[in-house]
């Protein structure tokens, strides 16, 4: 389900800009704590397997819609990825989901919505969609040669931070190298972090960074700014922010966890080194719609669009929740909300197509001399 050309773990890491401060070497434990999924009977036979709602996505949005659908007993079929489970399979030390005081691993916080969803009657498939055709009901959609028919579709594929694409910045992911401030700041009090990026995101990082850190260096490749002229004014003029203009992150450096950056400079030559604890790295989100934007409305950088008021497509049946449609949140707690939402959703949906179809059934029958 990705169509984001960064380096990263291959997985559907549906983006919920939830946590990246805990080691992503390591996690290979969690990660086998998550329950395998049980095959699906049907389809092996090259039959297509028919749902009454298929959720494409298996984050904290996928796995949410699929809790909510199967306790409506609509037996969902969720298509949950290769690697299932979205961003917090990168992710450790989750403390801003409710209800863990203690904070949790992101691999067992989804290894617990996906044994929630398991338990209700979800069937969960490890495979990722790679093509569909909503153009007509039922939908049809394709993973792993298999053809699944669903009367009703919940798109729940995430989103995926960008990355430099530093062999030293995967390395240290999760040590120090960062996505998401609101998720890792807190572990960066009184020390002293960089933020790479020209744009709003950049900037509402680097402020909100600057409750924690001693001090925050913001690094662009540019001497303009993409972002608001208005939060350019408060981060230019920030006493504990200072910029460096015309500079790429060449390498990010150290054994364990981040010591340093070392930055390139793209207006004359020259190579210099930043004493660094950690790395912001701020330079957008791409949204895994690929596969969805023949039939879906998006916005220019590829997100999809609900209706506003509800998690409804412009495609009667298909709903959208999670970060897929969020540029603006991106949070594990904000993505299962929608999940709910689009459950809930297409459950109203599908029962008022069942009363309607009801009711033609019973003026066809009456209309019978
Ligand atoms: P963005 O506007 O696309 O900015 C991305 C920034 O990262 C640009 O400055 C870009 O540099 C830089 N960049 C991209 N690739 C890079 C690379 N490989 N190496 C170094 N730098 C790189 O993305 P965004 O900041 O995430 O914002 C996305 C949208 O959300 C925008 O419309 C923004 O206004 C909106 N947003 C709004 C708010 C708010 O209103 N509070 C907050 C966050 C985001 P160049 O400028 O040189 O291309």
């Amino acid at each position: 389900m990705s169509d984001d050309a960064t380096p990263k773990i291959k997985s559907p890491l549906s983006g919920l800009g939830l946590t990246f401060l805990a080691p992503v070497a390591g996690d290979e434990a969690a990660v086998s704590r998550v329950p395998a999924a049980p095959t699906p009977a049907a389809g092996q036979s090259g039959e297509p397997v028919s749902a009454r709602v298929v959720i494409v996505g298996s984050g904290p949005a996928g796995l949410t819609a699929a809790i909510y659908s199967a306790r409506a007993n609509l037996e969902p079929i969720v298509i949950g990825g290769v690697v299932g489970g979205g961003q917090l399979m990168i992710t450790s030390g989750v403390e801003n989901y409710p209800g863990f005081p203690e904070g949790v691993q992101g691999p067992e916080l989804m290894g617990l919505f996906r044994a929630q969803a398991e338990r209700f009657g979800a069937r969960i498939v490890d495979a990722d969609v790679d093509r569909v055709d909503l153009g007509g009901r039922p939908f049809r959609l394709w993973a792993a040669g298999v053809e699944y028919r669903a009367e009703a579709v919940i798109v729940a594929t995430g989103a995926e931070a960008l990355w430099l694409g530093l062999e030293s910045e995967t390395r240290l992911r999760g040590r120090g190298v960062s996505a998401c401030a609101t998720c890792d700041g807190f572990f960066f009090r009184d020390k002293e972090i960089a933020v790479v990026g020209g744009g709003d995101t950049a900037f509402e990082e680097a402020l909100f960074l600057t409750r924690f850190a001693s001090k925050v260096h913001l690094i662009h490749r540019r001497d303009a700014f993409r972002g608001s002229k208005i939060m350019q004014a408060r981060v230019t003029s920030h006493p504990r922010i200072e910029l460096h203009l015309n500079r790429t992150v060449e390498e990010v450096l150290g054994a364990e966890h981040v010591e340093a950056v070392r930055l390139g400079r793209t207006d004359k030559p020259g190579v210099e080194t930043l004493r660094l604890d950690g790395l912001f790295v701020a330079i957008g989100h791409r949204p895994n719609s690929a596969v969805f934007r023949e039939w879906l409305e998006t916005d220019e950088k590829g997100y999809l669009h609900a209706d506003g008021a509800t998690t409804a497509s412009k495609i009667d049946g298909v709903f959208v929740a999670g970060d897929v449609d969020d540029p603006r949140y991106r949070q594990a707690v904000t993505a299962a909300g929608e999940g709910c939402r689009a459950a809930i959703d297409a459950e109203r949906w599908l029962e008022a197509q069942e009363a309607h179809a009801a009711q033609s059934l019973g003026a066809g029958v009456t209309a019978k001399p």
